[in-house]
């Protein structure tokens, strides 16, 4: 019901919001907020960790996607209540920053408020909470850096445990694979720098096709074109003694055929940012011709204008030409018959990974085209991958871009791959970036826990409380790894807490040898960086949620 409005001297009521605006204020906002965020945590609890299970969610058009992948289960659960959403964009932003660690961070902010809620039901106010807790998020930070070592990211060994890490409770079957593949492509990509590497996940570009399995998964060391880009393949028809083709006489052409796919090889690559045609004027003019010998003289100008744009890419030394925007038929025709093979209407980022894969520029037009522009790719070829005709610019020098083509039978296959391929990409991207690492399985988070616990008394006061109710609170990662394992969360905690009582900071809740032991040892190795930022944002998350009191709903 709505609230009686407040009335002026007892007489005319003050509106100063909207008809029909609902509020909630004090305790119910906190307490309805607090509750909406747990809601959220305890639907991805269960799929934390390699042991997780899976989610079942129906889409409005009866589509079935069945996932483990925290951010992805949010997204599509479409939640409405704005204080889960809030935990939601912070999962989403986890992803994004750091492409690993969505389920730990939701699991933390839920159990951040969980233990809170306990607090203010013991009195306590928001505000110390809230200040207790950012104090715990800043000294757990620090005790990370501290536990954090350095990896040695030369040796392939470490990288495959990170990257096996990250994909666990993921593609059982295809895990060792996609590590391999996000490992090689991470390296293409990375550029050395003085002091470590700078890498841009977006250079290794992922497509995905159905049909085949997963196992046939693939690295391409160039760039594939498809579903976008046109292409206008080399003369069909064309063999030797064709005037047109004086590259036939170096033997550079190898496939030529109406039924032949298109294949050239070695590719010299001119990249256009500017579309190719015969340049008209800038004004419109109408051309009268009485006579066929004006016609004539017209069609022989335009021939010898497309001629000497075909001359100048050749001379340049292309014979494969891609273009950002059209070029129209007639041009297409004069390459195709020079034997070059072109493509068009390739998306701008595509220009540029085409750049970086091909070793070439992109240059703006075709006047401006010089020799050392040219890419260079070992084949240039047109497929039938699946549905779809694409074309494989591959076999590249050092390619500073490369593609990963997923396969897999399903769309739902491919789909669930394609996020675990950029997750595992991240999270390698993430060592090459900052190479040092923390012991997973719960390990970091039950050492931080203790010394959070020794640290709290040097606070006091109520503080003190919500560093403690914070340590308590980390403790979440491990439990939840144990009880998703089937095992004893009470038995679980009570040894670890034991071992790293003993400082063996390295103590984990080993899931497959359903016991406690030193997951370091075991390879469970993630990067710091995701950890970090992980505590990070469910500590920014749980205190931005308990310090609303007050919802303010316009209709
Ligand atoms: P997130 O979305 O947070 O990455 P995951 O479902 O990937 O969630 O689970 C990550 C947790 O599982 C981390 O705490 C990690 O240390 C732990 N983990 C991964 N592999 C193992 C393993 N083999 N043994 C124990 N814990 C593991
Ligand atoms: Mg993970």
């Amino acid at each position: 019901m709505q609230p009686e409005p407040p009335r002026f001297g007892g007489g005319q009521p003050v509106l100063v919001l909207k008809e029909n605006t609902t509020r909630t204020k004090g305790k119910d906002a906190q307490r309805g907020n607090i509750l909406a965020a747990i809601v959220v945590a305890e639907v991805l609890k269960t799929t934390l960790g390699p042991r997780g299970m899976d989610k079942m969610l129906i889409e409005p058009m009866g589509d079935v996607l069945v996932t483990g992948d925290g951010a992805n289960i949010l997204d599509k659960m479409e939640i409405q209540h704005p204080a889960a959403r809030v935990l939601v964009e912070a999962a989403k932003n986890q992803d994004k920053e750091v492409g690993d660690g969505t389920t730990t961070t939701v699991v933390l902010t839920g159990e951040l408020l969980k233990k809170a809620e306990e607090l203010l039901n013991a009195g306590v106010h928001p505000t110390i909470i809230i200040s207790g807790y950012q104090r715990a998020g800043e000294k757990a930070a620090e005790f990370l850096d501290e536990l954090a070592e350095q990896l040695d990211i030369e040796n392939d060994d470490n990288l495959k445990k990170v990257a096996e890490n990250a994909l666990n409770g993921r593609l059982p079957d295809t895990k060792i694979l996609f590590a391999e593949l996000a490992i090689k492509a991470i390296k293409h990509v990375a550029d050395k720098k003085s002091d470590g590497y700078n890498v841009d996940v977006s250079h290794v570009i992922i497509k995905k096709e159905e049909g085949g399995s997963l196992q046939d998964t693939a690295l391409v060391d160039g760039v594939i074109l498809g579903k976008g880009g046109t292409t206008e393949p080399a003369a069909a028809g064309c063999g030797p003694g064709c005037s047109w083709c004086p590259l036939l006489d170096t033997g550079t052409l190898s496939v030529f055929g109406a039924q032949v796919s298109p294949t050239i090889s070695p590719a010299n690559i001119a990249l256009f940012s500017s579309d190719l045609k015969v340049q008209k004027t800038e004004f419109s003019a109408e051309l009268r011709i009485n006579r066929p010998d004006q016609m004539k003289a017209f069609l022989d100008q335009e021939a010898k204008m497309l001629q000497e744009m075909v001359e100048k890419i050749r001379e340049a030394g292309a014979n494969v030409v891609i273009c950002q925007k059209s070029i129209d038929d007639k041009a297409k025709q004069t390459l195709s018959r020079a034997s070059i093979f072109s493509i068009e209407n390739v998306s701008e980022s595509d220009m540029k990974k085409l750049a970086r894969a091909t070793g070439g520029r992109v240059t703006p037009s075709l006047k401006d085209l010089a020799s050392d522009d040219l890419g260079f790719a070992l084949l240039v070829e047109e497929r039938k991958i699946g549905e779809d005709k694409m074309v494989f610019i591959e076999g590249c020098d050092e390619p500073k871009a490369v593609t990963i083509l997923i396969r897999g039978g399903l769309k739902q296959v491919t789909e669930d791959a394609e996020r675990a391929l950029h997750d595992v990409l991240c999270v390698v991207a993430d060592v090459f970036k900052d190479n040092r690492i923390v012991t997973g399985g719960g390990a970091v988070e039950e050492e931080i826990a203790g010394r959070l616990r020794e640290y709290a008394p040097h606070v006091g006061g109520r503080e003190q409380l919500a560093i403690e109710k914070y340590a308590e609170a980390l403790e979440v990662i491990p439990r939840t790894l144990a009880e998703n394992t089937g095992l004893d969360p009470i038995d679980i905690i009570v040894n670890l807490r034991a071992a790293h009582e003993n400082d063996q900071k390295r103590a984990g809740v080993d899931v497959y040898g359903r016991r406690v032991s030193d997951t370091f040892e075991l390879g469970v190795i993630e990067p710091l960086s995701v950890k970090a930022h992980a505590l990070k944002s469910a500590t920014e998350t749980a205190n931005m949620i308990l310090r609303i009191d007050d919802i303010i709903a316009a209709k």
